[in-house]
């Protein structure tokens, strides 16, 4: 088996003796450590590794080089392994360079010299960086592997539901890998019923369902307890944080996610105002991180289960899936969230999973290496996209309704894209058609100032133009206000007929709707801050009051 590298590069011969001792200590077993003296030396062995297919994992490199600096370095070492975690080994005085150097190369951590005692000081950070790296890496011989149409609409939603549930796979699109074809042949599947799915053990799904799938690769379906003390719906920020919560306080947690966890923010290529995290972290890693966790304390996970509706019988609350299987639990939180808003042009449904995007920049990221990609709309999503795409694609176009992306996203972002030779910004244009025969092959804009309509060629259209409100399998279940958004706490006394639905001495708590015990959290909250840091905070928030609720029941 292929071991992945760890490359160190220092010019001091003996800073890079010691810290390569150090390494070697600790990861010789899963990594090959190789040191270069130089920066150069560093870059050839790169290339000589690429060619090779060897695979390289983290680069610590020197500030400080004669030659070449070490930001320089790591941004040409990125080039060859876009993956691979990068370290910047800084004195003190370099901390100015490092951290402008968190935006410039998207570094993940600057070490400080000298870094004893390492086990407090070196290992914890490379420890953390490796976990990240190994959680999207597929060594050939351990992954499943998708073999389908690079443009097929279910061979994405595949990808996008392996990725989010972090299982790894690997991707063969069965026009450009030769070794697919053998796969064919051993499954006796025919190209006319793909994708076909091969499965750790060697054995095929041909064409499967999400659940199907979700059942081989062992994710959990169906829940083992009676009744919950908290269930939760919606894996996105505040779900996830309430379910950390919940089981870590000892309550019985079940939560239920309809496609991957991680929701919105799952799909965040780079979040960056995440509270101890300076050097920004991806939606995935972020997710990872929180399902570790809240499995740690002993959440169940059902994914992908979606609730259809929620009814209460003498306090107790019955939760039922699309499956018609129903749950029972005590309190339920509703962190349903919001879903991408669809861009309504003709004819674009039908490229969905086929060349248009709601948001999935990272799971088409390699599929658009040198081509020339849209983005539509400017947030700040659609900035974090735009970043991340421009690292594969030759041409990333954000398409924005506006004079200038700075009426839209955060001024990070625009001054980020403004550096990126590959970036343009279009503004005052509107995507307002597509064309291809069985995948997107054009965009056709329109610029709101001139009316000129331009037909150009596109590889991908990503769109990032607003949410909705998770909220329409709830019927007239609890109040909503006028946009969908769930109404909790004082809110709800606002209503002319609070006295009709609200029977207890108390007051609603804060996050509490219009039902007792049902508790709503995160985005899908009417008047919830939309961001990751609320939606974290109002999951956690709404066990303490479930809690309080539990104690009166
Ligand atoms: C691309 C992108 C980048 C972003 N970047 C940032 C950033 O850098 N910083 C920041 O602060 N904010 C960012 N945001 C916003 C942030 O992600 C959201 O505010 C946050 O995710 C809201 O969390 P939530 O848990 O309330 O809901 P969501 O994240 O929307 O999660 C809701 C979850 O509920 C599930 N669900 C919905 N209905 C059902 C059902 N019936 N049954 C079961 N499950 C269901 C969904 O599948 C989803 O997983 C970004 C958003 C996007 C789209």
């Amino acid at each position: 088996m292929k071991l992945p590298y760890i490359l160190l590069v220092d010019d001091d011969v003996q800073v890079l003796r010691a810290i390569q001792r150090d390494i070697r200590s600790v990861y010789r077993e899963d990594y090959k450590v190789a040191a270069a003296e130089s920066a150069y030396d560093a870059l050839e062995l790169i290339r000589e590794l690429k060619l090779k297919n060897e695979t390289v994992a983290l680069f610590i490199s020197d500030q400080r080089m004669p030659e070449m600096e070490g930001v320089a370095f790591l941004e040409q070492a990125n080039a060859i392994f876009p993956e691979a975690k990068k370290v910047l080994l800084t004195a003190y005085s370099d901390t100015e360079a490092a951290i402008k150097a968190i935006n410039d190369v998207k570094l993940d951590y600057y070490l400080l010299k000298p870094w004893h005692p390492p086990e407090e000081k070196l290992f914890p950070i490379l420890n953390d960086l490796l976990d990240d790296w190994q959680a999207q890496y597929k060594p050939d011989h351990e992954a499943t592997r998708i073999i389908g149409f690079q443009w097929s609409p279910k061979s994405h939603d595949l990808k996008e539901f392996l990725s989010g549930n972090l299982v790894p796979y690997i991707w063969m699109d069965v026009e450009e890998h030769e070794e697919a074809e053998k796969y064919l042949v051993s499954a006796q599947a025919d190209k006319s019923n793909l994708p076909l799915v091969v499965l750790k053990d060697g054995t095929f799904l041909n064409d499967p369902s999400l659940p199907e799938l979700a059942a081989r690769v062992g994710l959990q379906q169906k829940a083992t307890q009676e009744m919950y003390d908290v269930l939760i719906i919606g894996g996105g920020p505040a779900g996830l944080a309430a379910s950390v919560y919940g089981s870590c306080e000892g309550l019985k947690t079940l939560l239920i996610e309809k496609s991957n966890p991680g929701g919105q923010a799952g799909n965040s290529a780079r979040i960056e105002n995440y509270l101890g995290f300076p050097n920004g972290l991806s939606g995935a890693e972020l997710t990872r991180r929180a399902i570790t966790q809240t499995q740690r304390f002993g959440t169940e996970i059902l994914t992908p289960q979606e609730v259809s509706s929620i009814t209460v019988k003498d306090g107790y609350k019955i939760t039922e899936m699309m499956d018609g299987t129903r749950v029972h639990s005590k309190t339920v939180i509703i962190a349903t969230g919001a879903a991408y808003a669809k861009l309504n042009i003709p004819g674009l449904a039908s490229f969905t999973g086929a060349g248009v995007y709601y948001g999935s920049a990272a799971v088409e990221a390699h599929a658009c290496r040198n081509e020339t990609i849209y983005i539509a709309g400017g947030g700040n999503s659609a900035c974090q996209a735009a970043m991340y795409m421009c690292q594969f694609a030759k041409e990333v176009n954000i398409v924005i309704r506006k004079e200038k992306l700075s009426q839209t996203a955060a001024n990070y972002l625009v001054e980020n894209i403004r550096k990126m030779p590959n970036i343009k910004v279009l503004a005052n244009h509107d995507v307002i058609g597509c064309s291809g025969t069985t995948v997107l092959e054009t965009v056709t804009l329109r610029n709101s100032k001139t009316c000129e309509e331009l037909t150009l060629p596109a590889k991908a259209l990503f769109i990032y133009i607003g949410t909705r409100p998770g909220t329409a399998w709830l019927n007239d279940t609890l109040l909503k206000d006028e946009k969908g958004f769930i109404i909790t706490g004082r809110d709800l006394m606002k209503e002319k007929n609070y006295h009709s639905f609200w029977k207890l001495d108390r007051e609603p708590y804060m996050p509490e709707t219009s039902i007792p015990g049902i508790f709503a959290s995160g985005d899908v909250r009417s008047g919830a801050l939309a961001g990751i840091s609320s939606a974290v905070g109002e999951g956690a928030m709404a066990i303490r009051f479930i809690r309080k609720y539990l104690q009166e029941m």
